[in-house]
């Protein structure tokens, strides 16, 4: 049943727009059926398009080839990001619950070690304090709309023992879909791991349109209703 063009609703675990009467979007949907775990819930600080001074900030703070432009990237949105925990903290706790432990960023799709992401987390204060680097990639594949519980796996030297008394904070720089944010979800839960929730600076919407409620999901079908 195709329900897109109807109202739309929020989803429950990303907070992105999902067709009416549906509890999660397509993409939730997907990874749930993917992982075939429970996904964390999701909190992003602000939305973008491609091309506005957010995706241009999100792009140039790893990307961009003079590294004057990448630190003042990385500047602008470690400023975005603490102030805006600074002024939703309420917000944050009432959506993942008890305070975390440890913030963790996901790693890379793209370079075989560490997390853009870190450049960051170490710049906020209230991420940098209790910033470690949990994962690694692991041999599972993920990608857009591919979630693996494999995709990551914990990095040299974590102890599980000390990580199953841990919970998590996931950080990232944007969401799209969520595959890879809740990939390594499910790899911290996969190691005894509690988690909080993922929380990231962007989530894409679409390229064209009204800013929201549209995003990449929404594009998309849901194949079943809840
Ligand atoms: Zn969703």
């Amino acid at each position: 049943m195709d329900r897109v063009g109807f109202d739309t609703a929020v989803c429950r675990v990303c907070e992105g727009p999902c067709p009416a009467g549906f509890a999660l979007c397509f993409c939730c949907r997907t990874a749930v059926r993917q992982l075939q775990l429970p996904l964390a819930p999701v909190v992003a600080i602000t939305t973008y398009r491609v091309g506005d001074r957010t995706h241009r900030l999100l792009r140039g703070y790893k990307d961009a080839p003079v590294g004057e432009v990448r630190r003042r990237c990385v500047g602008a949105l470690s400023a975005l990001v603490e102030r805006w925990m600074a002024d939703n903290a309420g917000r944050l706790r009432e959506r993942f619950g008890h305070p975390w432990s440890v913030v963790a960023t996901v790693p890379s799709s793209c370079r075989p070690t560490g997390s853009p992401a870190d450049a960051v987390a170490t710049r906020v204060p209230d991420l940098a304090r209790l910033h470690c680097a949990l994962l690694v990639r692991g041999a599972g594949e993920v990608d857009h709309l591919v979630a693996s519980r494999h995709g990551f796996e914990l990095a040299p030297g974590i102890d599980p023992g000390w990580l199953r008394a841990q919970r998590v904070l996931v950080f990232d720089d944007s969401i799209t879909t969520g595959a890879r944010a809740q990939s390594a979800v499910a790899a911290l839960r996969g190691e005894g791991a509690r988690v909080a929730g993922v929380l990231a600076v962007g989530r894409a919407t679409a390229a064209h349109g009204p800013p929201a409620p549209l995003a990449p999901c929404s594009a998309r079908r849901a194949a079943e209703p809840t």
